[in-house]
C-alpha cells in the first residue's frame, strides 16, 4: 500500500524495488541504539553487552533493516494506539506539539492584525506563531487556583479582531472549557488547546484536547510520557479538515491525483478563510514506537504521579497557608503533570520568594515552571509594553511573585517525598515565627 503522506517511492516487491534512497540501520547502529538506552559501565556491564553484541551480529545475517524510517507503519500503528486512547480518528504524529500548533494556527490564517488570547502563565511555544506572524497577543488573566486561563477575563478581551483563544492546561490540569467554548461559538472563533502537559487528563468525561477546534500533545522528554525526546499529536474536531491532518504534516502531497506521467500532487489545503501551504513536520518509525509503547502505559504512569501527589498532599493537610496541589475530582481529571505549591502569603508571613530559598537550603529543588509570558525580552522586542500588559494581569502578577511554585513529583522514592512534604511545612514554620 502507498502511503498517501509519504514521498517515499516504495515500489514494494518488485525484482528491483526502489524503497528507500538513504542509507539504513546497519549492526552496529542498532548496538550502539541499544548501549544508547541501557547505559551503564563496569565489568558485568560489558560481559552482558559482550553477549548482546554477538548476538546482534548473528541475528544481523538472518534479517533485514527496517527499510522504512520516516512515516511508516510503526507511525500508523502509535496513531492507531492515540486514536483509541483519545476517543478520535484523525490523531496525527508531529515533530512536536509546537508544530501541532502551527498546523492550527495555518488553517486559521493568522495574519497580522488578528487578536489570539493565550493565558499570561504558559510557555513560550503557545504563543510562538502568532508572535512571529504579526498577529497581536492577548493575554487572559489567570485563576488564582489552578494558574489556567480564566475564561471571564477571556471574555472582557474579546473584539472583533479575535480569532482564536488558545487555552493551556497547565500542569495536566483542565481547563474549565465549558465558558470558554461557549464564547467561542458566540463569536466565531477558534479555540486550539495547548494540551502539552495534558495527554489523558479529562474534563467532563471528554478527553481533554479533544473539546476544542484543535488539541495537541507533547512527548518532549520532559513530559509525562516521550517518543524518544520529541514528539506531538495533534488532533481536529473540525469534521472537513480532519483528513487533511495527514497533507498538513507533509507539504500537502497528495497521491491520489498525481500530475500527468508522475508520482504525485502537491496542492494548498483548505484552512477556514483561505487555502494555506503546508510544511514538513514528519516524524520517524523510532520515535513512534516510544510514543505507541508509553501510550500503552499511560494511565498506570498517571497513577503512580496520583500516588505521589496524594503522600505529599495528605502529610501537608491541616497546615494553615500551605494550599497543595489539587486532586481534581469527577469533571477535573488531571495528569498530575506538575506539583503545584501555594502559600497564602499573609498567613505565612512571608511569600513564595522566601519560601522557595528555604526549601533550596533543605535541599528540595523548586521551580515555577512557567512565567508571565509578557516579562520575556521577544515580546517586547516586538513592540509589545510588558508593564502596561502586566496591569492587565494582576493575579498572574500576585501569583506568579507572591504564591506559586512547582516541587518535582515523578520517579522520587517515598522517603524523598516525605522529606519534601516536611520540609515545607518545617520551612513555612520557620516564617511565621519569622526565623
Ligand atoms: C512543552 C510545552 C509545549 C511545547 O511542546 P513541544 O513538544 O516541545 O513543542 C507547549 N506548551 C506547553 C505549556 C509546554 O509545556
Amino acid at each position: 500500500m502507498k502511503q498517501t503522506t509519504d514521498f517515499r517511492y516504495n515500489t514494494g516487491a518488485s525484482k528491483v524495488p526502489w524503497p528507500a534512497v538513504g542509507e539504513n540501520y546497519n549492526v552496529k547502529d542498532a548496538t550502539e541504539v541499544v548501549k544508547f538506552l541501557m547505559k551503564g559501565e563496569g565489568k558485568k556491564y560489558d560481559k552482558i553487552m559482550g553477549k548482546i553484541s554477538k548476538n546482534l551480529n548473528d541475528l544481523d545475517k538472518i534479517t533485514n533493516p527496517p527499510g522504512k524510517l520516516s512515516l511508516g507503519s510503526e507511525v500508523e500503528k502509535a496513531e492507531d494506539t492515540v486514536n483509541k486512547f483519545l476517543g478520535v480518528d484523525n490523531a496525527t504524529f508531529v515533530m512536536n506539539c509546537t508544530s501541532g500548533f502551527e498546523i492550527a494556527y495555518k488553517y486559521a490564517n493568522i495574519k497580522p492584525g488578528d487578536e489570539v488570547i493565550v493565558p499570561a502563565i504558559t510557555f513560550i511555544a503557545t504563543m510562538a506563531y502568532p508572535l512571529a506572524h504579526g498577529a497581536k497577543l492577548v493575554f487572559a488573566d489567570v485563576d488564582p487556583k489552578t494558574l489556567n486561563m480564566d475564561p471571564n477575563d477571556v471574555e472582557k478581551k474579546i473584539t472583533a479582531k479575535t480569532k482564536m483563544i488558545v487555552p493551556v492546561h497547565i500542569g495536566g490540569y483542565p481547563v474549565d472549557m465549558d465558558p470558554i467554548m461557549k464564547i467561542a461559538k458566540k463569536h466565531k472563533i477558534l479555540v486550539l488547546e495547548d494540551a502539552a502537559h495534558a495527554f489523558g487528563a479529562k474534563y467532563k468525561g471528554k478527553m481533554v484536547g479533544t473539546i476544542g477546534d484543535f488539541g495537541s500533545y507533547s512527548f518532549h522528554e520532559v513530559k509525562n510520557i516521550t517518543s524518544f525526546g520529541e514528539g506531538g499529536i495533534v488532533t481536529t474536531s473540525i469534521k472537513k479538515f480532519g483528513p487533511e491532518l495527514k497533507r498538513a504534516r507533509f507539504f500537502g502531497l497528495d497521491f491520489t491525483k498525481p500530475i500527468k506521467n508522475w508520482l504525485y500532487n502537491v496542492t494548498a489545503i483548505e484552512g477556514k478563510e483561505k487555502k494555506f501551504v503546508a510544511a514538513n513536520y514528519s516524524t520517524t518509525e523510532i520515535q513512534a514506537l516510544g510514543l505507541r509503547l508509553q501510550t500503552e502505559r499511560v494511565k498506570q504512569i498517571i497513577a503512580e504521579r496520583k500516588r505521589a501527589v496524594k503522600i505529599v498532599n495528605d502529610i501537608l493537610k491541616g497546615h494553615k497557608g500551605i494550599i497543595p496541589q489539587s486532586m481534581g475530582n469527577r469533571d477535573y481529571v488531571p495528569t498530575f503533570h506538575l506539583y503545584q505549591l501555594q502559600i497564602d502569603p499573609k498567613i505565612c508571613g512571608g511569600d513564595v520568594q522566601v519560601l522557595k530559598a528555604k526549601l533550596e537550603k533543605k535541599g528540595v529543588t523548586n521551580i515555577p515552571h512557567f512565567g508571565p509570558l509578557y516579562r520575556f525580552q521577544v515580546v517586547k522586542d516586538m513592540g509589545y509594553d510588558p508593564e502596561k500588559i502586566a496591569k492587565t494581569c494582576p493575579v498572574c502578577e500576585e501569583v506568579f511573585y507572591k504564591r506559586f511554585t512547582h516541587l518535582p513529583i515523578y520517579g522520587l522514592t517515598d522517603e524523598q517525598l516525605v522529606y519534601m512534604a516536611n520540609a515545607i511545612i518545617e520551612s513555612v514554620e520557620e516564617m511565621k515565627k519569622g526565623i
